[in-house]
Order: C-alpha cells, then sequence, then structure tokens
C-alpha cells in the first residue's frame, strides 16, 4: 500500500527502505508559534531531492516517520508521489518509550483507564485500514522501535500490538534499533509473539561496527537487517560489514538505505560540518562504487535494493 493507493510489488523496482521526507524529534511543535510548518515550502524542498534520487533509478522510498514524531505528514506525501512519479510508502507505529509519546500513552493507561495494547491496535489498524488522520492516506508498513539498553515493558506492548495488525493485515514491519546491542532481543520478541520473520526488517544495524552482531542476527532464519544508515555520520567499518556480509552470501537478507532527513523541521540552524553528504544519493555515489571495488556484483546490489524489498513487502521468492 503506497500513499497514492495499492502498487504490485513487482513494480516498486529500487527501493530506499528507511527515509524521512519531513521530521522533527517530539517536542518540536513547542517552537510552532516561532517556525510553523510550511507544507509548500517542504513541498518544494523533497521534490528536489526526488529529482536527484530518480536520476540513481530509486522508484520507491519508505518514509520510516512514526506516529509520535513531527512531521508525518500524509499529504505532503501523497502530493509528492503524484507529482513525482515516485512510490511513497508511508508508516504507522512508534518511536522508543523515552524519546517518542511513552508519557502520553502510559498516563492513559495508568490514571485514564485506557488499555495500552488496545489502543495502540486500534490506532495502528486504523492508520492501515483507514488512514493517517483523516486524510485517507493509508499506512503501508508498520514502525517499532526500542531504546538504550533493552525493550521497555511499554515498547514490548507496542511490538504486541504490532505483530497483532501485521497478522491481521499482513503489512511488514520495520525496527528503530538505538543500542548496536539489541537486535536479537528485538528478533527473540517477534518470534515469541509469532510473527513472520520475513516480513521483518531489524534496523539501524549501522550502529555497530561489529560484524558478529549482524551475523548472530542472520542465524535466526527469515529477518532482513537493515542497513539503513549509510550516511558520511556512520564508520567505514560498517560499510565494510556490507560487503564481508555480502561476500558471505548473506545478500538476500540485506537493505540499505539512509535515514536521511529531507527537511527538518522546527526553527532552521546550521549542521555541523560532518552532516555534510548526508544525502540519499550517498548509496549511488559513494557506497555502492566502493562494493564494486570489493567485488560485489552488479547483480547482488539490484538483489539488495530491488529483490529483497519486493519479498520483504510480500512479493514471490
Ligand atoms: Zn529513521
Amino acid at each position: 500500500m503506497t500513499v497514492t493507493g495499492p502498487v504490485p510489488v513487482n513494480r516498486l523496482g529500487v527501493a530506499l527502505m528507511h527515509e524521512h521526507f519531513t521530521f522533527a524529534y517530539p517536542g518540536w511543535f513547542a517552537d510552532d508559534s516561532l517556525s510553523p510548518y510550511n507544507r509548500d515550502a517542504a513541498e518544494t524542498a523533497c521534490l528536489g531531492v526526488l529529482e536527484d534520487v530518480k536520476k540513481f533509478g530509486v522508484q520507491t522510498i519508505v518514509d520510516a516517520t512514526a506516529a509520535d514524531v513531527g512531521g508525518r505528514d500524509p499529504v505532503l506525501l501523497k502530493n509528492l508521489s503524484e507529482k513525482s512519479g515516485v512510490h511513497i510508502i508511508a508508516a504507522t507505529g512508534l518511536f522508543p518509550e523515552s524519546v517518542g509519546a511513552g508519557n502520553y500513552y502510559k498516563w492513559q493507561s495508568t490514571m485514564r483507564g485506557r488499555n495500552l495494547e488496545e489502543d495502540l491496535y486500534e490506532l495502528f489498524s486504523t492508520e492501515i485500514n483507514v488512514g493517517i488522520r483523516g486524510s485517507g492516506v493509508k499506512a503501508g508498513i508498520l514502525k517499532v522501535a526500542t531504546g538504550d539498553p533493552g525493550i521497555t515493558e511499554y515498547e514490548a506492548t507496542v511490538f504486541t500490538a504490532a505483530v497483532r495488525v501485521a497478522k491481521e493485515t499482513g503489512v511488514s514491519i520495520i525496527t528503530h534499533t538505538e543500542a548496536a546491542t539489541v537486535g536479537p532481543a528485538q528478533q527473540e520478541l517477534f518470534l515469541k509473539l509469532g510473527a513472520n520473520p520475513e516480513r521483518i526488517m531489524i534496523g539501524h544495524q549501522n550502529n555497530s561496527e561489529i560484524i558478529d552482531y549482524a551475523l548472530s542476527q542472520l542465524e535466526m532464519p527469515g529477518f532482513y537487517l537493515g542497513f539503513d544508515r549509510v550516511n558520511p555520520l556512520m564508520s567505514a567499518a560498517s560499510e565494510d560489514n556490507i560487503v564481508s556480509l555480502v561476500m558471505r552470501g548473506f545478500g538476500d537478507r540485506l537493505m540499505i538505505s539512509h535515514d536521511c532527513i529531507f527537511v527538518w523541521l522546527g526553527r532552521p540552524g546550521k549542521f555541523a560540518p560532518q552532516f555534510s553528504g548526508w544525502y540519499p544519493d550517498y548509496l549511488f555515489k559513494k557506497l555502492i562504487p566502493k562494493m564494486k571495488a570489493a567485488g560485489v556484483t552488479d547483480e547482488q546490489i539490484r538483489g539488495i535494493l530491488v529483490d529483497n524489498p519486493r519479498r520483504f513487502f510480500g512479493g514471490e521468492q
């Protein structure tokens, strides 16, 4: 399900599996009086990014912006998809407890008699089956998240509700990992909940430089690993690990994306120099040439960018 309606999975083509069109950390609305959201400006900026990545053959982008994060704008995503021709998949789901809506939902359940799991189940189901915030634009992916150092009770409840919805709707799940150690615990929780690992991507593998971290997760069949933060801020070691994993025969379990934020909401500022080059062409300009120089074939790269997303979204093997 894309923001403009259903698209056959074999037409998704080259897919970036974790990017953000507009984003701000929760709390950004505190600055709304001084820097209100300007959809037109966001649209112009995002269309420029889309034109740039289309040159590299990108046909699909997953907007991994959760429901409790500033900037998720289904109307913007629909306009962008219609104007650019790029398929965009919107997310429902929640950020880690400490950064996201944890306080709100805990208040609701402890002080107002609400059942957290049922409330989340209803939210995710509605955004997938009916649409996001009354826009009619449906979410096509579930995003769940854990903080550092491990999975909290609240986060486990988010996983439980998401897996229930995934089972009912067939929607796939991506994850956010804060610490570079929690991937295996996320996998265990998913298996305990009876989720289908072939429809799950454990995200932010770039947080770790240790290849054994990825290898231990690849021991569990099915799960995709998201090296979804390739950008100049991440270490070269995590990029080397991608090459090494392909060479070891795990190319059919990997996804690559940038976790790039195309438009930061809130008051404007100047980024630190190390942010320069964090743009969703990094994969094509920097990483793919590096992978090819190390012996990764065009066919293997196409497998990662086209075949893996297709299978992840339920396409044929
Ligand atoms: Zn992200």
